[in-house]
């Protein structure tokens, strides 16, 4: 068998290239390799998505955009995409298990995935307290102080989140402002659950068997302290999730995939569109736009 289209990961970007390109009648399978929904899955409530003016559960829009992606006709398959032949008409796609498949097109929408500090105690204390998903992890939090470290939107939008369970969430963050939008700064400051710690850096996680405080160094005084808390949730940035094209596509300094408008990359009859790609707004409403022009490429190339 050999798909139209077959496009490597089921977050909004590539959940929308499906819709597209399955409503166009091409012969269309998306690979996943965890739940499809990607970053959206683990967000509580995307306020900024339109349409919905009370804002909608991450969770409960990737069903209903895998939903409509299915009525299309996308076939849908859960496993990792691990390596790739793309220069011949017909590309190959191999998954973790050896599994192959053949497409004329491929579509990636692969993402991106949370970085982590790299600091003293953070691997050890994952699941015991450090925690990169607030929305998987907030409710275990009940009455608890947290720390939360971040300046972006990710950071200010959960730790407000946060505030629905801890008692207190301390917000660090390395600058002397953030760099959220300013709607959500404006929240952060009026919550008097938020307490905003800046010119900060957590240098160690520590505690027993469970996390119990954090070091805390104001990079301006060089003081140091410490902050008895019960958990820290992390988001201070993304990695594009590119490492299995094995440099077979031209991606930017920090590996994120080079496209032009239409979503082509450096090799025909390859499309990249999301949070995967160099671009400068990484969010549900462009991964979507993102997604529905490289599915349109992919039609105008199978045309041609
Ligand atoms: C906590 C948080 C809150 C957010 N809040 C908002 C918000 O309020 N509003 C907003 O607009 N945006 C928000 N965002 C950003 C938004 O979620 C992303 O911009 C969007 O999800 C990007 O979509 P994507 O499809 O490009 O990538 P992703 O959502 O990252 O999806 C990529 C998918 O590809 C899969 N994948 C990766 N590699 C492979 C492989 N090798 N084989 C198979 N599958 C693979 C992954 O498992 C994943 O499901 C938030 C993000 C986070 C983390």
């Amino acid at each position: 068998m050999i798909y139209d289209v077959i496009i490597i990961g089921g977050g909004p970007s590539g959940m929308t290239s499906a819709i597209y390109s399955s409503r166009a009648r091409l012969k269309t399978l998306l690979i996943e390799k965890a739940g499809c929904g990607g970053q959206i899955a683990i967000t509580d409530n995307i306020e900024n998505y339109p349409g919905f003016e009370q804002g909608i559960n991450g969770f409960e829009l990737a069903t209903k955009m895998q939903t409509q992606a299915t009525n299309f006709g996308t076939e849908f398959i859960y496993g990792e995409a691990v390596s790739f032949q793309l220069n011949d008409k017909i590309k190959k796609v191999i998954l973790l298990d050896n599994k192959e498949y053949l497409a004329k097109t491929i579509i990636i929408s692969s993402g991106a995935s949370f970085k982590k500090l790299g600091i003293k105690g953070e691997q050890e204390f994952i699941g015991k307290g450090v925690s990169y998903c607030a929305t998987c992890d907030g409710p275990f939090f009940r009455n608890k102080e947290i720390v939360v470290i971040g300046g972006g939107d990710s950071a200010l939008q959960e730790a407000l989140y946060l505030t629905k369970f801890a008692v207190k969430v301390n917000l660090i963050h390395r600058r002397n402002e953030f760099r959220a939008a300013k709607i959500l700064q404006e929240k952060v400051f009026k919550e008097q659950k938020i307490n905003v710690i800046f010119d900060s850096v957590v240098e160690e996680i520590s505690g027993k068997d469970v996390l119990e405080q954090v070091t805390l160094k104001n990079i301006k005084t060089n003081t140091i302290s410490q902050l008895s808390v019960n958990g820290v949730f992390i988001f201070v940035g993304w990695t594009p999730n590119t490492n299995f094209l094995n440099n077979q596509l031209k991606l930017n300094k920090q590996g994120y995939i080079i496209t032009d408008d239409k979503m082509n990359t450096s090799i025909e009859g390859v499309f990249a569109c999301g949070d995967v790609r160099e671009k400068t707004l990484r969010q549900v409403v462009t991964a979507a736009g993102d997604g529905a022009i490289a599915a349109n490429s992919a039609q105008h190339y199978l045309e041609k």
